[in-house]
């Protein structure tokens, strides 16, 4: 028999993706995968249409959603899953789409003082309604002929650091965390990859404290994992008594390369994890 798949970190139109939350679903099910999670960035908005779709083709769906929290003065991401709003969770997100809504504009101006004039209007027909991020303001930078791809764009403006940059995040992981608890849901860290941990070492030093505010998973399958930081990441997950997750973060369009729960081509995270999830929820 094969293994059953899951994607368990997936973007829509709600946020920075190009399909709706219907549209990936549908596709979840083309794919064969047994169970997605919608884990758009700082909304819960597709979660509904998911849901909904779900009983339609027959994929089991968990609602969720990935916070941006500030770590150590860099971008940390963090995954809530089986989350139901909270009066805390509500809040938390009300402040960080504010935040978001506060540093849009910050971007343009920096664009627009280097020489590339885009308007919030554009971002708004792009995003219709979405949580509006960095990934529509490459995309409109590509539209205004300003770079010539979107990769470009992050790399030479968008990017941390970058000259077009503004930082987004103002909440902290513990207050993510909490707010992801206080909605039923399980935190996990994503894509530890991006914490640039070259050593084990390293990674169980962010982990531990991590876990000090109630951490209760980390996400080792992702398309940007090399099978030996996977393994990196499993052992520290069992060190650590953490749920091991794993997702694409498929965004359709802004991530050509990655596919629904095949990441570059040979992503299959296991239905266990689901599994464990779900035991983990019950302790
Ligand atoms: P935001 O939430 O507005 O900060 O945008 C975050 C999203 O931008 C991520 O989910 C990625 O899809 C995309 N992104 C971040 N860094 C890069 C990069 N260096 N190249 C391409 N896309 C990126
Ligand atoms: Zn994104
Ligand atoms: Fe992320
Ligand atoms: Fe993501």
């Amino acid at each position: 028999m094969e293994t059953a798949c899951c994607d368990l970190h997936t973007h829509t139109t709600a946020s920075d993706g190009s399909y709706s939350p219907q549209e990936l679903v549908k596709m979840a099910a083309a794919a064969g995968l047994k169970a997605i999670a919608v884990t758009d960035h700082d909304t819960m908005q597709g979660i509904s249409e998911a849901m909904e779709a779900g009983k339609e083709y027959g994929v089991e769906v968990i609602a969720g959603m990935e916070l941006s929290v500030l770590y150590r003065q860099g971008d940390m991401h963090i995954l809530g899953y089986y989350i139901s709003p909270s009066p805390l969770l509500t809040e938390v997100l009300q402040e960080v789409q504010q935040a978001r809504a506060r540093r849009n504009p910050l971007i343009l101006e920096k664009l627009a003082y280097l020489g590339c004039k885009i308007n919030m209007d554009e971002l708004a027909d792009m995003a219709q309604g979405g949580q509006i991020g960095r990934p529509h303001i490459a995309q409109a930078m590509v539209n205004h002929g300003f770079v010539s791809d979107t990769r470009t764009a992050f790399a030479m403006y968008l990017k941390k650091g970058g000259p077009a940059y503004a930082p987004k995040s103002i909440l902290s992981p513990k207050r993510a965390i909490e707010a992801i608890h206080s909605a039923g849901g399980l935190a996990v860290l994503a894509h530890p990859f991006s914490l640039h941990c070259n050593h084990q070492a390293a990674l169980e030093e962010i982990v531990a404290e991590l876990k000090t505010w109630g951490i209760d998973g980390m996400e080792c399958y992702y398309s940007e994992h090399d099978p030996s930081f996977t393994e990196m990441c499993l052992r520290v997950a069992d060190r650590y008594d953490l749920v091991a997750t794993g997702g694409s973060d498929f965004h359709g369009r802004p991530k050509p390369n990655i596919q629904l729960g095949k990441g570059k081509g040979n992503l299959c995270v296991p239905y266990e994890c689901v599994i464990l999830l779900r035991d983990r929820l019950q302790k």
